[in-house]
């Protein structure tokens, strides 16, 4: 059975003081949830890179909350001030990155090759990559949604071993749907889902896009996860401007 996961991407929001009252918020929810280990539902938290290290510390005791981070380098380790690496982030106990967001494609130039190298060094470091893909508007517009959709997964994750790929998350992130309030359709959000696990089907085999977690992500809220995360192929939801609200967020964990 594939996991329910609910993913809150913090991006660059929160002091210090506002992430621990926010965690412990969604501790203290969580645990009125009482979610079984059985239930396979999984609640991912990305905060800053500041508050990692508390925010592991904090949630070790909640078996159903992972910690990830929102990014890491490239390269094993060196002379690259100012940024992260696999290993650091897996030496204070965080067990998930976030690779590919689009903000980190449209920003900071990030190419399919340069995530590929990223989705190696956090596996080699036993980080469980949260692969993001996505089209611009324009794409959709053209047609070519689906062309760009499976290059990316091509160029950026199909290289990896079949081991390898069962440890991977993907989040479909239509660029249109980011943080600007309009959601994909249900029925454009199962189109893709079931795109990508044929893609998983024909690259890997049918037990691997079988179990491979596909969220969705893009303006999901309490108000519409429910028909996004009732399609047969959208287990779950990367979430960015709702996860800031333990609330919010808390109600769409409980969307399934
Ligand atoms: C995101 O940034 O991954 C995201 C889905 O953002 P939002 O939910 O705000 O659209």
């Amino acid at each position: 059975m594939r996991k329910k996961i609910v993913a809150g991407n913090w991006k660059m929001n929160k002091t210090y003081q506002e992430a621990i009252s926010l965690i412990n918020e969604i501790i203290n929810a969580t645990e009125k949830l009482d979610i079984k280990s059985e239930e396979n539902k999984l609640i991912i938290i990305a905060p800053p890179f500041p508050y990692l290290q508390k925010a592991v510390e904090m949630t070790a005791k909640t078996l159903s909350i992972k910690i990830a981070a929102q990014n890491c380098h490239s390269e094993e380790q060196g002379a690259y001030t100012g940024e992260i690496a696999a290993n650091a982030l897996q030496s204070l106990g965080v067990a998930y990155v976030i690779i590919g967001h689009s903000e980190r494609r449209t920003y900071f130039n990030e190419s399919n090759e340069f995530l590929a190298k990223k989705v190696n060094v956090a596996l080699q470091n036993k980080l469980t990559p949260i692969f993001c893909c996505g089209e611009l508007l324009l794409h959709r517009q053209e047609n070519t949604h689906f062309d760009i959709i499976k290059k990316q997964l091509h160029e950026s994750i199909f290289h990896l071993s079949k081991d390898d790929f069962r440890k991977i998350i993907i989040a479909y992130e239509p660029v249109w749907a980011i943080g600007t309030g309009v959601t994909a359709t249900s029925e454009q959000a199962q189109e893709m889902h079931a795109y990508i696990r044929n893609l998983i089907k024909d690259a890997y085999s049918n037990e691997i896009a079988d179990n491979t977690p596909i969220l969705y992500g893009g303006s999901c809220n309490s108000k519409n996860a429910k028909e996004l995360f009732a399609n047969i192929d959208v287990d779950g939801g990367l979430i960015g401007g709702a996860s800031l609200k333990s609330e919010d967020f808390i109600n769409i964990v409980n969307s399934y």
